[in-house]
């Protein structure tokens, strides 16, 4: 678990200025969903806290410390990315054991976690299967499975569940939470559905054209949206 926190952020890609001075803090274990249309910059934020993108201004802290200059793969963050993202090559345990034996753990370690990860994922009966032998739902339990095995302080999901059907989509909110119950890893999970923002956060941060309109918990922002965009975007239909 950690906290996290964005001080003034900002972001340009070359001349054009995507994300213009984003603060707010992130509590030890909290489930913070960006929302937004779009193009309004989530994905961007995203990234830049994951270390895949340079940011161009402020500064962003993991547990009080600043990350700033520090390397992706030193930020001790796992970002679940959508099931197409998996190794077709390999076996549902290769998959999630992968980015163990890239960081060279001992193949029994691996194993155990894999099989741990496994267990909480419902996914033991099919660790020699081949992704393309699975359901979308399981091959998205998968992608899960691979972020929980490295036991990261911070979960980042990115539109996980945009390429599943509607009922599936509904079913893996359920999982998500359930496993962030259990975990009480800090997680950050983009969308631009409303929807699952309401359904799953425990505070929103609803972005637009690459600033913050508001920030709350799904009750505050329903009950008091803080200006139009907010009441028209999170009263709209999905
Ligand atoms: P979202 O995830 O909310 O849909 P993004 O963060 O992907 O939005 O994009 C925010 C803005 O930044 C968009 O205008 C997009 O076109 C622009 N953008 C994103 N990545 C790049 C890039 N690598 N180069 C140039 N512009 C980019
Ligand atoms: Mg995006």
């Amino acid at each position: 678990m950690a906290s996290v926190s964005f001080r003034g952020i900002e972001k340009s890609f070359g001349r054009f200025k995507v994300i213009h001075g984003i603060s707010f803090d992130i509590a030890d274990g909290e489930f913070v969903v960006l929302v937004g249309p779009s193009g309004c910059g989530k994905s961007t934020l995203l990234r830049m806290l994951a270390g895949l993108e340079p940011i161009t201004g402020g500064q962003i802290d993991i547990d009080s410390r600043v990350v700033n200059d520090l390397d992706s793969k030193d930020r001790d963050i796992a970002m679940v990315f959508q099931s197409y993202a998996l190794y077709p090559h390999m076996t549902v345990r290769d998959n999630m054991g992968f980015s163990l034996k890239l960081r060279k753990a001992d193949g029994t370690l691996t194993n155990k976690r894999v099989d741990d990860a496994a267990r909480i994922l419902n996914l033991t009966q099919l660790l020699d299967r081949y992704p393309r032998e699975l359901s979308g739902g399981q091959r998205q339990r998968v992608a899960m499975g691979r972020a929980i095995v490295r036991d990261p302080k911070v979960f980042l999901f990115d539109e996980p569940l945009s390429n599943l059907d509607a009922k599936l989509r509904v079913a893996m909110r359920a999982e998500i939470k359930a496993l962030h119950q259990r975990l009480k890893t800090t997680t950050v999970y983009v969308t631009h559905d409303q929807i699952e923002a309401m359904t799953m956060a425990d505070r929103i941060v609803v972005m637009h054209d690459g600033i913050v309109e508001q920030i709350g918990t799904p009750l505050e922002l329903f009950d008091r949206p803080g200006n139009l965009f907010v009441a028209q975007f999170i009263g709209s239909p999905a």
